[in-house]
């Protein structure tokens, strides 16, 4: 820490995100990235625009805003986009939290959101899921405070059904209730629809998962034009040109021919569900996950040990060092090869700490 940084800063621990090695190939299941390539048109439309990279990008993403309103049957102002949805995640923060409005979320969760609240000083409260981590709504009904659900969760993949987020979102109806839906098109319910019917509900998703996006940058948000207004007043005082005209273009293509990306969801969650089943098989408890994820233990071998044992035979997954899911391991779903490897290879290691 240098001499200058602020104080206010000084006990921030910042988020840590997933590995991303440069020195060894990995089979890299360890930040929940498509295992599959961007669409081919992506990629073209893409490479045209970055022909005119001596130019600012559009700040309005017109072509990508009108594609987004249009695809998730939404008004041109009932969307935003952002630069990852972890931008949009950090305007909320900054829009709708402060010392009166405090913020509330899981304890198992995103862990990004307790890092935005300690870097904005917003106060918070973290609301235990059960002992299974599935979300109770009746916790989260009249709180009072600024909610941040991730649905499904991470890194749990439960997912709540619709009804259940809107008895939340109706049970609240003085706050704003955030769904964070970055995994939402692997088998949850997005809660887009009600965004119509609700007026402090703010819908965020991501291109990073579902659409093999994740070094473009892209994350929208659905919401109540007046909630939208206010996130823009963010971006334009923050940074107007926070989508970069490649990852626009890309984007827009994405929308345009979305059925390759949807396919791709089809496959993982068929590899999902194989994987699921032949870790259960080696005696794994899994969560019942509804991401492109899974949330595994073992009672014969501690979550780490498999973490570092499976990174020494060229394989990365995530582990949290938190108390209540140390003994777990995320694994995000890759091929159905990659997948193979993962269960050959933790069978050998099994085979060997008995
Ligand atoms: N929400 C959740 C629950 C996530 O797991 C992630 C990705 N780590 C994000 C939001 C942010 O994703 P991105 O910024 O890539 O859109």
């Amino acid at each position: 820490m240098s001499r200058f940084f602020s104080g206010r800063h000084k006990a921030l621990v910042p988020y840590t995100p997933g590995e991303q090695p440069t020195q060894r190939q990995y089979i890299k299941l360890n930040t929940n990235e498509s295992p599959f390539p961007p669409s081919e048109k992506a990629v073209l439309f893409a490479s045209e625009a970055a022909k005119k990279l001596e130019l600012y990008p559009d700040p309005t993403c017109g072509a990508l805003h009108a594609a987004f309103a249009k695809h998730c049957g939404a008004e041109p102002d009932e969307v935003l986009m952002t630069n990852g949805s972890d931008e949009i995640l950090f305007f909320a923060f900054q829009a709708f939290c402060d010392d009166r409005h405090p913020a509330a979320f899981a304890d198992i969760t995103y862990g990004f959101y307790s890092v935005f609240a300690d870097l904005l000083h917003v106060p918070y409260t973290l609301i235990p899921l059960r002992d299974d981590f599935s979300v109770d709504p009746e916790d989260y009904v009249g709180l009072g405070k600024t909610i941040f659900l991730a649905n499904p969760n991470a890194p749990t993949g439960l997912a709540l059904p619709l009804d259940a987020v809107e008895r939340i979102v109706r049970g609240n109806q003085n706050n704003v209730v955030v769904v964070d839906e970055a995994y939402v098109d692997f088998g949850g319910e997005s809660a887009v629809g009600l965004i119509h019917q609700y007026d402090n509900l703010l819908v965020t998703q991501t291109f990073s998962k579902s659409r093999s996006m994740a070094g473009g940058r892209l994350g929208f948000g659905a919401a109540n034009p007046e909630i939208i207004r206010d996130l823009e007043t963010i971006r334009y005082s923050t940074n107007p040109y926070n989508i970069d005209m490649m990852t626009q273009a890309a984007g827009t293509a994405c929308l345009l021919h979305d059925e390759y990306n949807t396919e791709n969801c089809r496959t993982i969650i068929r590899t999902r569900e194989k994987t699921r089943k032949a870790l259960e098989k080696l005696g794994f408890e899994v969560t019942d996950s509804r991401a492109n994820f899974l949330f595994a233990r073992h009672p014969d071998i501690s979550g780490e040990d498999l973490y570092r044992k499976l990174k020494e035979r060229g394989i990365l997954v995530r582990h949290f060092s938190a108390e209540r899911i140390r003994d777990y391991n995320r694994i995000s779903v890759g091929t159905d090869e990659q997948m193979e490897t993962l269960v050959r290879e933790t069978e050998k290691i099994l085979c060997k700490a008995k």
